[in-house]
């Protein structure tokens, strides 16, 4: 039996199918006599490369254009230009081969985004597909295929990468089990919302684990039980239904509104990913979503999704919601979600790095592409447009300058959209939450994403689960900033709201309440849970534990405090 910190609750009962690590590039320098060394391998891994593709291209001898792809892919192995590149910059740079190949890989896929013509434009992919082949060869690692996993898999690994889970069919996932990664991180937070079972921080999972193995992921104590006999499979496969059973009653329970003992009303709204979500927003009772994280539309395919994809979920989302508002998130690309397609160089802070509304201000084709796209499904329902990862005011004037752009050419091109789509800031930086009073004229709503952040004010990496138990909610810091957010958003007269996983846990979301927050965007499956517990509490009360909480100095003295009120008021009278 081993030990894991839980990200998704549940259970699983299924076989192991172990995922292959991603590729970690080593960089060391070489001597020059070790230059030709170097360049034989560049040569075997190549040759390798070659008899590869040749061997797909056989078995894809009736797919024309699959075909076509991987000739174009073979001739970039011999392609001169690249080949003398790396040659050369072994040379210059006596760096190992592996670090110059990842190197030359992300310049050519660069500068082939880069260009003004489509096809020329898409050939990025096949760099970037091409060079992975050749650094897993370089490497001597094998390339897996994660579209077809057997029923009932239970995947485990060293690192979930979210484009891992976006390449993955998670109808046949029955649990992720994982060594690495904090169960704040976005491969945890769309297992939630996928409602699969996850265990993260299982130390030495990928060692004593075989595929095949048979396993029971018990997200409920923590546990993953190696090697089960019978009579586990049993008891557990009966605690399975028991789960089941409740998540029903819950939602039964619940169809009600989000109101307190002393008839404060709240507004609870879902945090989805990907749009087949919406099905589950009005079975889990929620109104509306808070946060639609468009990344995944992005990070599920090889290459940019094209406009019309784009606009069919974006449409998909805003009349399956309505007539309740969705709030979408322009890409939030970058930090724990790598899009290897859009060649970003490899940087030693990513978190901190050219992501998120940086990247789209960098980029602008790839933003005024999402934000037409956005605006084009606006006449669907009531959309509205939240930018993530504000730091400074001027962002958000170059960003609302784009969108100003944008909303001339479909005037003029005729195509109707919603002239006054609201417009928000997340506030996720501690710059940001000092600055609301400078924010707040641009936009019309702000909202504030506590996993960034608690992880930019406490230096807590959200995706480390050594340091899961310093990402605490029940910080005063954090309390300090929201509530900083929470009077300087009430004072500009705009509306604040919450979309961090905090809002969706009991005593982070009676901090967020305490603090003064009235609209909430949580995982769905939180929704019930939560509102369960409105119905049974006094906004009075909380708002007084929270105050007086604030001034205690530990977030034991703060958790304890709000501990004895939850119990207080959730036990039968
Ligand atoms: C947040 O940072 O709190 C947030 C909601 O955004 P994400 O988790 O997608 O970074
Ligand atoms: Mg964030």
């Amino acid at each position: 039996m081993l030990d894991g910190l839980i990200a998704s609750d549940g259970i699983a009962i299924g076989q192991a199918l172990i995922l292959n690590e991603v590729l970690r590039v080593p960089d060391y320098s070489i001597r020059t006599a070790d230059v030709k060394l170097e360049l034989l391998k560049f040569d075997a891994a190549l040759a390798i490369a070659r008899d590869q593709l040749v061997d797909l291209k056989d078995r894809n001898k009736n797919h024309e254009k699959t075909c076509k792809i991987l000739e174009s892919q073979l001739l970039m192995l011999v392609d001169p230009l690249f080949v003398s590149e790396v040659i050369q910059k072994l040379r210059s740079e006596k760096r190992n081969v592996e670090r110059v190949v990842s190197d030359v890989i992300a310049e050519f896929s660069r500068s082939f985004r880069s260009m003004d013509n489509d096809y020329l434009k898409e050939r990025a992919v096949d760099v970037q597909d091409v060079g992975q082949r050749i650094l897993r060869n370089l490497l001597g690692q094998e390339i897996q295929s994660l579209e077809s996993i057997p029923n009932d898999t239970v995947l485990v690994c060293h690192v979930l990468t979210p484009s891992d889970m976006a390449r993955l069919d998670t109808s046949k996932l029955a649990g992720i089990c994982c060594e690495e990664g904090g169960i704040n991180g976005h491969a945890a937070i769309l297992a939630r919302a996928l409602m699969i079972p996850a265990l993260m921080g299982v130390e030495g999972i990928t060692e004593q684990v075989k595929n095949g193995d048979r396993l029971i992921l018990d997200c409920i104590n923590g546990k993953l039980r190696l090697d089960p006999s019978e009579e586990d499979i049993e008891e557990f496969q009966e605690l399975q239904q028991q789960l089941l059973f409740s998540i029903e009653e819950r939602q039964e329970s619940v169809s009600g509104d989000a109101v307190s003992v002393d008839g404060v009303e709240l507004t609870l709204r879902a945090n989805i990913s990907v749009p087949a979500e919406i099905a589950g927003m009005k079975t889990f009772g929620a109104e509306g979503v808070g946060l639609y994280r468009t990344e995944y539309l992005f990070l599920k395919s090889n290459s940019l999704p094209p406009p019309e994809e784009q606009l069919a979920a974006y449409k998909k989302v805003a009349s399956g919601c309505a007539p309740f508002p969705a709030t979408i998130r322009t890409l939030d690309i970058g930090g724990d979600k790598d899009l290897p397609y859009l060649g970003i160089p490899s940087e030693a802070n990513p978190a901190m790095g050219d992501r998120s509304i940086r990247y789209c201000l960098q980029n602008q084709d790839v933003f005024r592409t999402q934000l037409r796209a956005i605006l084009q499904a606006s006449t669907e329902g009531s959309l509205r447009i939240l930018y993530p990862m504000i730091t400074v005011p001027e962002e958000l004037t170059q960003a609302n300058q784009i969108l100003d752009e944008v909303k001339q050419e479909l005037s003029r091109d005729g195509v109707p959209f919603d002239a006054d789509i609201p417009i928000g800031a997340m506030i996720e930086v501690p710059s940001a939450a000092l600055t609301v009073d400078l924010l707040a004229p641009q936009v019309d709503f702000l909202s504030i994403g506590t996993n960034d952040l608690m992880q930019f004010t406490l230096a807590v990496d959200r995706s480390n689960q050594r340091l899961s138990s310093r990402f605490d909610f029940a910080n005063v810091a954090l309390a300090r900033l929201i509530r900083n957010v929470v009077d300087q958003g009430a004072q500009a007269g705009i509306d604040v709201s919450c979309c961090g996983e905090m809002a969706g846990t009991p005593i982070g979301f009676l901090m967020l309440l305490g603090l003064g927050i009235r609209d909430f965007s949580m995982n769905l499956f939180s929704v019930p849970r939560i509102k369960q517990m409105i119905n049974r509490i006094e906004v009075a009360e909380v708002e007084r534990v929270v105050n007086d909480a604030l001034s205690r100095s530990t977030s034991e003295q703060i958790r304890n405090k709000l501990d004895q009120y939850l119990q207080h008021a959730l036990s039968p009278e």
